[in-house]
């Protein structure tokens, strides 16, 4: 690992959230550092990556000896420890990594990690709570929301769809929302286009924005 590469990842916290993202990193081709400050944990990650240090992310000489320098990204996976978590993100800003995303526990720690440098805040059980709420309140098969209140949602086609185009059922004009694709079971999504016809049973993914994505699954 010599030079800067996009494709070296640091794992700061290799706690439920750290370790699951170093472990799907890897999955995805990516080399990956992993560091925790617990001896137990870092053996028992050891096999399965790239590199893995035990270390006190909140010590700059700590983590200039790792080589921090050769990586642009870093993920910090620290949350129940807030000082720790936040101390992290400024050494890394203050050692110029490049791309820092950093895990959150509550929108207050959110903020804090946002003005101390981490580009990239997770909220995972805000994010998570939120998007099961969604699935459970309506005919949402899948539900995703952008930070500007637009939606993406896997929903199932309208009653009166099958056999229609998306042309003549007109979902745009008449519930302001794009179809991005449509799938029947067992066969793959299809993209889009005027002429598609709606198959029996079908699946749509929409997109739009929330209010009106979550008004036009309530009528599915
Ligand atoms: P999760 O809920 O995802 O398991 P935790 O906050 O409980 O998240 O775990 C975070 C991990 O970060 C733990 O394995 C802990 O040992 C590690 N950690 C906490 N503080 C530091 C630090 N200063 N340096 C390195 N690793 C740390």
């Amino acid at each position: 690992m010599a030079e800067k590469d996009d494709e070296n990842v640091v794992v700061i916290g290799l706690g439920r959230f750290g370790g699951q993202v170093a472990d799907s990193l890897l999955r995805l081709g990516h080399e990956v550092l992993g560091i925790d400050e617990d001896p137990e944990l870092v053996q028992q990650w050891s096999d399965r990556l790239t590199h893995v240090v035990q270390a006190d992310a909140t010590d700059e000489d700590a983590l200039l000896q790792v080589g921090i320098k050769e990586f642009d990204r870093a993920v910090v996976g620290i949350g129940n420890d807030i000082e720790a978590s936040v101390l992290t993100v400024v050494t890394l800003s203050e050692l110029g990594v490049g791309d820092i995303w950093a895990k959150a526990v509550s929108p207050k720690h959110g903020r804090i990690l946002r003005s101390v440098g981490a580009h990239h805040v997770i909220h995972p059980e805000i994010t998570m709570g939120e998007r099961v709420a969604h699935l459970i309140a309506s005919r949402m098969l899948d539900f995703f929301e952008f930070d500007d209140g637009f939606a993406i949602a896997r929903t199932r086609a309208p009653r009166d769809s099958a056999g229609r185009t998306l042309a003549d059922l007109a979902l745009l004009s008449r519930h302001g929302i794009t179809v991005v694709g449509v799938k029947t079971h067992g066969t793959d999504f299809v993209y889009a286009a005027p002429e598609t016809v709606v198959p029996e049973h079908a699946e749509l993914v929409v997109a739009g924005r929330t209010e009106l994505v979550q008004r036009f699954a309530a009528t599915t």
